[in-house]
């Protein structure tokens, strides 16, 4: 079945957060105790409970950070 989610990357997240608390379905969480490539704490999205709405990208500050399709092997971290 095709995925509706959309994509943190991993190594391109800077640990803003700021799509965290905008997610209407609580579908991102915080990557507990890793870095990322940057230095950073980071961010992902639970694939089945993202329901591709977008909130997340559009408050994003990062260029690249959130990718509005379901990349499995940009994003490291899952439930
Ligand atoms: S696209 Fe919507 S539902 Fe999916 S993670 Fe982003 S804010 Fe949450």
């Amino acid at each position: 079945m095709e995925s509706y989610s959309y994509t943190i990357v991993s190594d391109i997240c800077e640990g803003v957060g700021d799509c965290v608390g905008v997610c209407p379905v609580e579908a991102i969480h915080w990557a507990s105790g890793q870095i990322n490539a940057k230095g950073t704490k980071f961010a992902f999205i639970d694939e089945p409970t993202c329901i591709g709405c977008g909130a997340c990208l559009s408050v994003c500050p990062v260029e690249g950070a959130i990718l509005a399709e379901w990349r499995p092997e940009l994003q490291r971290a899952t439930l």
